[in-house]
């Protein structure tokens, strides 16, 4: 029977491995769920850019409809496009008309500051609260609103009249709810801090919460969003409506940078509805020509290609797969997510003992999670990451494109590093 993780193995690998996290590979051609670095290995894609590739590298529906706006439009840059008009009215549609106002942006943290500007100009109130282990994004705003410390500390004093409240903490909240506040912004999954899913109805219960004490509920689905968790949007899961919907990363195809923030149309008119104040918050390059083709393009695929449904059944193969690998080989402490936004934590730290029979002080990685992510690209050609919040854990993100196969050969090199690495 195995019970613990083999320090010799490890022991032998690590400088080895410590190569590897150097990032000294150049990655250079791209297609859908296979990637080749300038030596010509290939790799498979198991993290998908954390939620921005949902369809894959260079997806040839998004390619195509880049070459159609460059090869027939000569648009003027100014005023409203007919694409980002018709992406507009896609993503309200999506949200079934519940949500009426699009503005257009380049980026998922640029989506967050948005959001946390209409929500203080809407109203009136400066305190906005967020939660422990968050990540919005490493801009002034939504830096201080992700409560990961390791991010913040360089770059203290932040805004001011952010709270933290633990994730999946109703009293909390409540408590810091009750004393009034523009906006609480939360994430349906937390993705960077570690694939933190919250406990039943706490959406349930945080929508009903917001509404009694007048405080805007933002929903951040820059990584959950365009299907990556087995419904369009995460939120539909909760059967709840935010206010302010922060988007980015699928949006853009994989190709274009890209984000959005949508909100309620009196959201909107209470914040910069008057025509005074309606350039209070711009972007230059928000809603351009080719961000805005590339973003219809991934709607159209993502429906036409019946990915969120895929997603939803290879998710199923895939956390079943982890879980009988968890049953059989030592190593794996849980399995947690939904669709195809998976984290894999693990037992066993790698302890000092053994930083220091290596002779490594700062050691980049410190748990047997990093480790994984390394066995796995290095012998195996996966990619996956780690979480810079929680490295006993493995972060799986793959196209919804991925096919079964490349998960049975990602779930099968998982299974070989279990079994190698124990004893
Ligand atoms: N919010 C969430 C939930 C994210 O996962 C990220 C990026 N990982 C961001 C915001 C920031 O997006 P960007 O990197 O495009 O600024």
């Amino acid at each position: 029977e195995v019970k613990t993780i083999n320090h010799n193995r490890l022991n032998t690998k690590l400088t080895e491995l410590l190569k590897i996290l150097d990032c000294d590979k150049v990655y250079k051609d791209a297609d859908n769920c296979v990637i080749k670095d300038s030596e010509g290995n290939e790799y498979i894609d198991f993290l998908g850019a954390y939620g921005a590739m949902n369809l894959g590298s260079n997806n040839p529906h998004v390619v195509d409809a880049l070459d159609k706006v460059r090869n027939k439009l000569n648009l003027a840059f100014i005023g409203l496009n007919p694409y980002e008009a018709g992406l507009a009215e896609n993503l309200v549609k999506l949200t079934d008309n519940q949500l009426q106002h699009v503005f257009f942006c380049n980026s998922g943290s640029e989506s967050v500051e948005s959001s946390l500007k209409m929500a203080r100009a809407a109203t009136g109130k400066s305190r906005i609260i967020y939660c422990r282990n968050s990540y919005h994004g490493k801009s002034f705003g939504a830096l201080t609103v992700t409560g990961q410390a390791h991010y913040r500390q360089k770059f203290e004093p932040l805004i001011p009249d952010m709270i933290e409240v633990p994730y999946g903490n109703i009293e909390e909240l409540e408590k810091e709810l009750a004393e009034g506040a523009a906006a609480f912004i939360v994430e349906p999954i937390q993705g960077e801090g570690g694939i933190i899913t919250p406990p039943q109805n706490y959406f349930k219960e945080v929508r009903e919460l917001c509404t009694k004490h007048e405080v805007l509920l933002i929903l951040d689905e820059v990584q959950t969003g365009f299907g990556r968790t087995g419904t369009f949007f995460a939120y539909e899961q909760e059967n709840i409506v935010p206010d302010i919907l922060c988007l980015a990363k699928s949006l853009g195809g994989g190709i274009m940078p890209m984000g959005a923030c949508i909100s309620k149309e009196w959201v909107y008119q209470k914040a910069y509805g008057e025509l005074s104040t309606c350039m209070l918050h711009s972007t230059t390059f928000g809603g351009n020509t080719y961000a805005c083709a590339a973003g219809i393009a991934t709607i159209e695929t993502i429906v036409k290609e019946d990915l969120v449904k895929e997603c939803k059944e290879k998710g199923k193969f895939l956390m079943e797969g982890l879980n009988n690998l968890k049953e059989r080989y030592y190593g794996i402490k849980e399995v947690r997510g939904r669709g195809l936004m998976v984290g894999v934590e693990f037992e066993n730290n790698i302890d000092d003992t053994l930083k220091e029979a290596n002779g490594i002080k700062e050691l980049p990685f410190n748990s047997y999670g990093a480790y994984i992510a390394s066995g796995l690209i290095n012998e195996y050609g996966i990619v996956t990451a780690y979480s810079t919040n929680n490295m006993s854990l493995i972060r799986l993100e793959p196209p919804l494109t991925i096919t079964y196969d490349q998960i049975e050969k990602f779930l099968s090199a998982l299974g070989n590093l279990l079994l190698e690495n124990s004893e």
